[in-house]
């Protein structure tokens, strides 16, 4: 999308954004009044059971011969994904200047969306599923029932693309310097020597178009990760068996904890993604793809410079750990995750420590918590 096309879908964005979505822990039960009340055009189906025996469900629009295969909260507690996709599908229900493209994407593509594919995780807001599988993880063992239904899918519609929706923790950047990466993607390799073959380039080519849409929204806070093989990864195998799969992963920006800018970076990687696969077939522009900058870890959450810990001077870093309270309620935890100088590191919340004077870590540890919690 162009810089007009760009800045017209963030005009009607207010519009097509659901606020009562605005929330980390997103269950099963969250989304099911979003199902029951799809546009007439989606058909909605279920396609099978989590291990504690939730359903599966799959939405599809469109009527095209290119098959696009996505799934969100495959990690349960990353829902960011998963709020994206319902902005996607209220983008293509509201009539508004982008009528003919979205006729032109309906006619092109069939999009099969699978919202949750591990809603055990989302329930208890866990990365892994009920039998504590690591689902992106479980590729080629399948032990959990959310990864059969998955490949059942895959195999069933042979998808010509794939999008792997996930959340990426507050700690990673986007080099040089240490911008949020609000937004990372990549294009999983198929093998240890990283080739770039012709499924690939396809892949990274949709990425690159994603990421010059993006840019116009979130300037230098789009990162890539690193295409080391990982032999167990599902888009690595997927993108092995012929199915090209792009990897989004929605970040963290400046005080934004409700990730609503990377709700909005989703949905318009989605949009440019499918459009992209429908409308162009611009082979070449996977050569932009590695001048996206590599992701690093050098954010935080909470940084306190200057502390005095044992006659020596440094900075403790912060990260919030999210979990569920008794009363199942989302909260973040803040802990220790480094004790140095952290100098070349940026926070969400920088605070000036110098006077504080600590006698070892655990007191370190201890005074986070009381100060921050
Ligand atoms: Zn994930």
């Amino acid at each position: 999308m162009n810089e007009k096309e760009v800045s017209s879908i963030i005009d009607i964005y207010g519009a097509i954004r659901d606020e009562n979505l605005d929330r980390r822990h997103l269950s099963l039960e969250d989304i099911k009044p979003y199902m029951s009340s799809l546009p007439k055009d989606f058909k909605l189906k279920k396609i099978g059971r989590s291990f504690e025996g939730r359903d599966i469900h799959k939405i599809v629009f469109g009527s095209g011969p290119v098959n696009i295969l996505l799934w969100t909260q495959m990690h349960g507690n990353e829902s960011t994904g998963t709020r994206g996709l319902f902005d996607l599908f209220n983008f293509f229900d509201n009539s508004n200047e982008f009528d003919p493209l979205k006729d032109q994407i309906l006619d092109k593509c069939s999009i099969h969306c699978i919202p949750i594919l591990n809603p055990d995780g989302a329930q208890a807001y866990t990365r892994v599923n009920a039998q504590g599988i690591d689902l992106n993880r479980d590729v080629i063992d399948k032990k959990a029932p959310e990864s059969v239904v998955l490949q059942e899918v895959l195999q069933k519609i042979k998808p010509d693309y794939c999008f792997n929706l996930h959340d990426q923790r507050t700690i990673f950047s986007v080099e040089p310097g240490t911008k949020t990466a609000t937004m990372s993607f990549l294009a999983p390799s198929v093998d240890v020597k990283r080739s770039i073959t012709e499924g690939r380039k396809k892949t990274m080519s949709v990425i690159s178009s994603i990421n010059r849409s993006l840019q116009q929204v979130m300037p230098g806070r789009i990162g890539r990760y690193t295409d080391e093989f990982y032999p167990t990864a599902t888009g690595d195998n997927f993108q092995k068996m012929g199915f090209n799969t792009v990897l989004i992963e929605a970040g963290h920006s400046k005080g934004d904890y409700l990730r609503k800018e990377s709700r909005l970076g989703t949905f318009l990687a989605l949009l440019e993604g499918i459009r992209f696969i429908a409308l162009e077939s611009d082979l070449d522009l996977h050569k932009d793809y590695f001048n996206i900058p590599n992701n690093e870890k050098k954010y935080l959450d909470i940084i306190v410079r200057n502390i005095n810990l044992k006659d020596e001077l440094m900075d403790i870093g912060v990260l919030f750990i999210e979990k569920l309270n008794k009363e199942g309620k989302l909260e973040f935890e803040p802990s220790v995750n480094q004790l140095r100088n952290l100098a070349d590191f940026n926070a969400d919340k920088i605070i000036e420590g110098e006077g504080l004077l600590f006698n070892d870590e655990k007191d370190v540890e201890i005074w986070v918590k009381n100060t921050f919690n």
